[in-house]
């Protein structure tokens, strides 16, 4: 290996304009918390304090419903469905001239490197708007039945590791529907979710029809619990979708629920195997592994694990640990001390239970929250390595003889988000495609998404389908009350 050494290349901040203070954006205005209460957001890379946010409780998500209900029943149920698309276009555009204040933001409150919000998180966002803008006009003509109404107010629970995507997931298709939402951001990473609130001004999106409410959990129960929502669009644990399955049991209120994954990324024999290896590395590394489908186990066919094996710890001595901001960095920061903490207990679990971790010879900066690209071999299904989501930079590697054994160890588990598969062989691909008990499957390639491709899982991984038409009738009333 050469001793060649990229120079720093450092993203400006300059174009962040960040409030040291933001209020709730209720009713198309930025307004103070009833009880007054703010909480702060830093940068995890920095343990820099970013701004203080409102912190919204029952009474504000209280003011937030009423004010999407009036802005439906006044509004967005009235208007023409082709002026819904026009504003939807009309954010897709802004986000696209704002990408990159977008992205620096997206990257100092979340700690992700800058070349993954610039070139996936925000177009992605920004295409999702794009997509979601074409079908409000044509709804009528999807097979929702003849005319498809929307289910009313929909409150809305998203998590920090794609602040913004996931904003987009939720409001893109609510508003497309001709739905007006009260929309949660995770607590710690509200900032581009305020920043949209702008972008709904700049816009001049009626009043009420975004509403957004900054705060934790005890937020989030409340607009779960409000007696006038229609839906709930929950994106996070399974154990918090499994309470608020709970909540909504008793109500007409219908969800949908994308919850935790262990995805199994399976490597036969006849896989490409330098194609592979980038592939596990994109699967398990990229956003620093908070990714709900990230391929975190790894389950290779025994025959050709030391190759692969070989070449994945060579290729992770070559990821580049550091400042997010730095336009050559591969791998950000934990996004908080508490997750960090989670993702270290987990893997020591791997140590006691005999598995063998490796990581590369990586210098971490010593402030804010790190840790390196890790693997453990040596893994059996029994391990919590193998069976809990760890939501961090580790992956956990099994191996199989057979195919049969490959789709057995990999639906060996309670979830069943994603999969990937790795062989040269189009049958072998299509054949385990078909056994494997995952909402999305990707064959040669991993952590692909596009808007109208839709998203979910199978068993403890959730309810219902974002994305694509499929996540359209998630905000239908022709739907069924859980959209299966
Ligand atoms: P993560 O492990 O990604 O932090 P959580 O499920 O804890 O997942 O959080 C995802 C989102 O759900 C966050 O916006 C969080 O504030 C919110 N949340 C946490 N607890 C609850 C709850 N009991 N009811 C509703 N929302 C909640």
């Amino acid at each position: 290996m050469s001793d060649f050494e990229y120079a720093n290349a450092p993203e400006s901040k300059a174009i962040a304009n960040i409030s040291p203070n933001y209020g709730l954006f209720i009713g198309g205005k930025f307004v103070d918390p009833k009880k007054g209460k703010s909480f702060s957001t830093i940068n995890p890379a920095t343990e820099e304090l970013l701004s203080k946010v409102g912190y919204g409780d029952k009474s504000d998500i209280d003011a937030a419903v009423r004010s999407a209900r009036a802005a439906y029943t006044k509004i967005w149920s009235k208007m023409p469905a082709k002026e819904r698309g026009k504003y939807l276009y009309r954010i897709a555009r802004i986000m696209q001239e704002r990408a990159r204040e977008f992205a620096v933001v997206e990257t100092l409150d979340n700690g992700k490197p800058i070349r993954e919000s610039r070139d996936t998180d925000i177009p992605l966002a920004a295409a999702h708007f794009f997509y979601h803008a074409g079908w409000a006009d044509k709804l009528e003509y999807a097979g929702f039945g003849s005319k498809p109404k929307p289910l009313g107010v929909v409150g809305q629970i998203i998590p920090w590791n794609f602040p913004l995507l996931m904003l987009a997931w939720k409001i893109a298709p609510a508003l497309a529907a001709g739905n007006t939402v009260v929309l949660k951001p995770a607590e710690t990473t509200p900032l581009t979710a305020l920043l949209f609130a702008e972008v709904c001004q700049q816009a001049g999106l009626p009043d009420g029809v975004v509403n957004i409410v900054t705060g934790d959990g005890i937020t989030g129960a409340a607009l779960v619990n409000h007696p006038d929502i229609n839906k709930v669009a929950f994106t996070g644990s399974t154990e918090v979708g499994k309470a608020i399955a709970r909540s909504i049991s008793a109500t007409k209120k219908t969800a949908t629920l994308e919850l935790g994954g262990k995805a199994a990324n399976l490597v036969f024999e006849d896989a490409a195997v330098d194609e592979a290896v980038e592939g596990i590395i994109n699967g398990i590394f990229f956003n620093q592994g908070h990714v709900c489908c990230a391929g975190s186990r790894l389950i290779i066919q025994e025959n050709v694990a030391d190759e692969v094996l070989e070449k994945l710890k060579k290729r992770m001595s070559l990821i580049r640990v550091g400042d997010p901001m730095d336009k050559n960095t591969d791998l950000g920061a934990i996004n908080s001390k508490e997750q960090l903490n989670k993702i270290e207990e987990i893997s020591k679990t791997g140590d006691a239970e005999g598995a063998n971790r490796w990581s590369p010879d990586i210098k971490l900066p010593t402030k804010g929250f790190w840790y390196p690209p890790t693997i453990f071999t040596g893994v059996t299904q029994s391990h919590r390595i193998a069976r809990e989501e760890i939501f961090g930079p580790v992956l956990s590697v099994l191996t199989f003889r057979t195919p049969a054994e490959a789709i057995e160890k990999a639906n060996n588990t309670m979830y069943g988000l994603s999969a990937g598969i790795w062989s040269d062989k189009g049958a072998k691909v299509l054949w385990a495609a078909k056994q494997l008990k995952a909402g999305v499957i990707w064959s040669n390639t991993f952590n692909k998404f596009d808007p109208a491709s839709p998203f979910g899982g199978y068993k403890e991984s959730g309810w219902g389908r974002e994305g694509g038409r499929h996540g359209l009738a998630g905000y239908l009333i022709s739907d069924s009350k859980v959209n299966k």
